[in-house]
């Protein structure tokens, strides 16, 4: 099969600048790829690296894709290498749309999570996110001293009616004994999961409090492409996989691998456009990846409906992608 193929780089404001540990991220970059076959089928996908992530750079994804050339078979497109996961991601998606190899949807809806302010002003954003029907939340948390958010888990408890549940993320801040302090309170408290509670390369710090508490563990900046989510399993991991497919590779390489493992799954977002949401989003309703709450809950990370998509309440369902028109957006980007 030959495609002809075109790419266009991006560069769109963000609505708020996003406080990483890396600094702050004022805009987003990235390329969008369109595959259109013989019979002028076409399918948009989208590369949204984050190289401190470990992905590739912007400049690897655009050197790929200059490489590739105005005319590529499907040879060339299997051809990329493994650790060029967004561009891969973004290849597949593209000819999987325009193949129509997207299954039909299998699932009516999933819970999407909301992400809560660090600090106490979790407490204040929580009634309108409870209001709007949200059923899971998570909260940043490694950002003050244990013992304020220690107190400050326990007023958001209080406040959260016991059908809604709470996920913990400290982004790798903790030194392992104040992940372990962490770890005791939330043995006796209805906490989801807590997601990577130190750093990354501290993997025998993951694997002890794995095995000491009885609190489920996630594992997010640990695994960023999918041959990391297998280490982690090989060594035992038994906890959950925070998975950006963004940044992981190919959707159906990963749909293949929850399938055959089982691997407890919560799909994230890598801060990418409706054209690489949707295409996530589809594959959540079309194979049994995961019935966790999604991590997609910051809507309007650009402000702009445009890039956005539409309006991502506390319940996923169809309409939403549906809603989505990927040709449309690549049309909007000059
Ligand atoms: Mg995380």
């Amino acid at each position: 099969m030959e495609y002809r193929f075109q790419f266009k780089p991006y560069r769109l404001p963000l609505r708020a600048p996003l406080r990483t540990a890396h600094g702050s991220w004022t805009e987003r970059e990235g390329i969008m790829v369109r595959l259109e076959d013989e019979a002028g089928r076409v399918g948009i996908g989208e590369i949204a690296p984050i190289p401190w992530f470990g992905t590739e750079t912007l400049a690897e994804a655009e050197e790929i894709c200059r490489k590739l050339g105005d005319k590529v078979t499907s040879a060339a497109l299997d051809a990329v290498p493994a650790r060029f996961g967004c561009v891969r991601f973004a290849l597949a998606a593209a000819r999987e749309i325009q193949c129509h190899l997207i299954g039909d949807i299998k699932k009516n809806h999933l819970p999407v999570a909301a992400l809560l302010p660090a600090g106490r002003e979790a407490l204040a954003a929580l009634p309108a996110k409870l209001e709007a029907g949200f059923l899971a939340f998570k909260w940043k948390v490694g950002v003050g001293d244990v013992d304020t958010e220690l107190g400050l888990l326990d007023e958001l408890l209080a406040e959260l009616p016991t059908y809604v549940k709470l996920r913990l993320d400290a982004n790798g801040a903790w030194e392992r004994r104040q992940a372990a302090k962490w770890l005791a309170r939330c043995a006796e408290r209805p906490v989801e999961f807590v997601e990577q509670p130190v750093r990354p390369d501290d993997e025998a710090a993951l694997l002890g409090l794995a095995a000491d508490y009885p609190v489920t563990l996630a594992l997010d900046e640990s695994v960023t492409g999918l041959a990391a989510a297998q280490r982690w399993q090989g060594l035992g991991w038994r906890g959950v996989y925070v998975i950006k497919p963004a940044l992981a590779g190919p959707l159906g390489e990963i749909a293949a691998w929850a399938a055959a493992t089982r691997a407890d799954i919560v799909l994230s977002s890598a801060i990418e456009t409706a054209v690489g949401r949707a295409a996530i989003l589809r594959t959540a309703l079309t194979q049994p990846l995961t019935s966790r709450a999604i991590g997609f809950g910051v809507d309007g990370i650009f402000g702009d409906r445009r890039w956005d998509g539409p309006v991502l309440g506390a319940v996923l369902d169809k309409g939403w992608i549906d809603a989505v028109h990927p040709e449309a957006i690549w049309n909007a980007l000059n």
